[in-house]
């Protein structure tokens, strides 16, 4: 079984070909074209900007994750694109394309919710059986997810407010550090004292594995305020203590939730993976391994070009979805939002 993927649900322009035989799955190509420059000067991803990079781009990048697979479109078994949730001019240019594709060759199309696609990824890297509870943390999102089946998530819990990558990206923005956020303040941090600015640890009291990083960059604010206010600016130490102090705070509070949706799951998870830039960062990859192994469950996470944005991980789960005899109905809508526990694809027409 031998599928294209395509992914165009943010600032990513991503196309693969994942193929499944006998030995296993084997990524044949995945190639990403980012936007990064195209969005700098506005301080973040613009939706038009987005849209008609992808509709410009979309084809080139198909035509080369083809090339590179060594696959001619004859040769595919089906084409699976990212259907939603995201920025819907983005979603449609994928969809679209898809559909020209498949009445072009006949192929199936398999409509895929982007945030199953992270989901699924540690099956495609790593085999791992069902259930097994995924920690989603990125620039965008921050949830966890009993993962049961191919269509079958739990979601246990989230943040309520910010993700933990914003919560990174304005604090480097608070400090005049460089972005992404994430790691300019890990780096700043590793020289710093975690102890000397206590920051609010929110939610701890609070009973499930529901999160909030909100309150942290307020905190963070008063406390390089203090500073400025009692010495007219911040040293370099201060800046490296501070982005320590954040860090742990970040890092207990996912290890303290973590160790919860762990409990939540009921049957005992065959694993805790970790997908999204946010599972870049050492010092919180750390605390999240030791409490999978208090927990006596193997820790995983994938290899962050496979927990970034990318087309792979649609593929694979087109393929998923192919194997467990799951159909996508010829009208499916382009959807902004999809939850992942609705797991059919909304028909064109019937509103969400
Ligand atoms: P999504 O794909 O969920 O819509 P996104 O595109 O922002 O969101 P990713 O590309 O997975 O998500 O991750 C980017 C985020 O990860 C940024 O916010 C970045 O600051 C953060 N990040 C990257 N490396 C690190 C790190 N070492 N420590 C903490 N955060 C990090
Ligand atoms: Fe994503």
């Amino acid at each position: 079984l031998t599928l294209l993927g395509i992914e165009s649900s943010c600032d990513d322009t991503a196309a693969a070909v994942v193929r499944l035989g006998g030995a296993g799955p084997e990524i044949l190509s995945s190639v990403v074209l980012g936007q990064t420059a195209l969005h700098e000067a506005f301080g973040g991803v613009v939706p038009e900007i987005a849209a008609r990079a992808h509709a410009e781009r979309l084809d080139g990048v198909v035509a080369e994750a083809l090339a590179a697979a060594g696959v001619p479109l004859a040769g595919l078994d089906g084409i699976a694109v990212t259907a939603g949730p995201g920025l819907i001019g983005g979603v449609l240019s994928g969809v679209m394309l898809a559909r020209g594709l498949a009445a072009a060759t006949g192929l199936p199309l398999v409509a895929v919710n982007h945030l199953a696609g992270h989901a699924l990824t540690p099956r495609l890297t790593d085999g791992v059986a069902f259930p097994y509870l995924m920690l989603l943390v990125s620039g965008g999102h921050c949830q966890f997810l009993s993962v049961e089946g191919v269509d079958r998530f739990r979601r246990l819990g989230g943040t309520i407010d910010d993700a933990p990558g914003e919560a990174f990206d304005k604090t480097a923005k608070l400090l005049a550090l460089p972005q992404p956020g994430g790691p300019s303040v890990e780096a700043e941090a590793a020289l710093g004292d975690p102890g000397r600015f206590r920051f609010p640890r929110p939610l701890l009291d609070r009973e499930g594995c529901d999160l909030s990083f909100s309150g942290l960059k307020t905190a963070l604010l008063r406390a390089r305020d203090a500073l400025v206010a009692e010495k007219g600016g911040i040293t370099l130490q201060d800046r490296r203590d501070l982005c320590a102090g954040f860090q742990a705070a970040v890092a207990e509070v996912l290890a303290v939730k973590t160790a919860r949706a762990l409990e939540l799951c009921g049957v005992r998870p065959t694993a805790l993976c970790v997908a999204g830039g946010v599972a870049a960062n050492k010092a919180i990859r750390a605390r999240l391994e030791a409490v999978a192994e208090r927990a006596g469950v193997p820790f995983l996470a994938p290899p962050l070009r496979l927990c970034t944005d990318n087309a792979a991980m649609i593929a694979w789960a087109g393929i998923e979805r192919r194997r467990a005899g799951l159909e996508t109905p010829p009208h499916f809508a382009a959807r902004p939002r999809w939850p992942l526990d609705e797991t059919a694809p909304a028909l064109l027409g019937s509103g969400r």
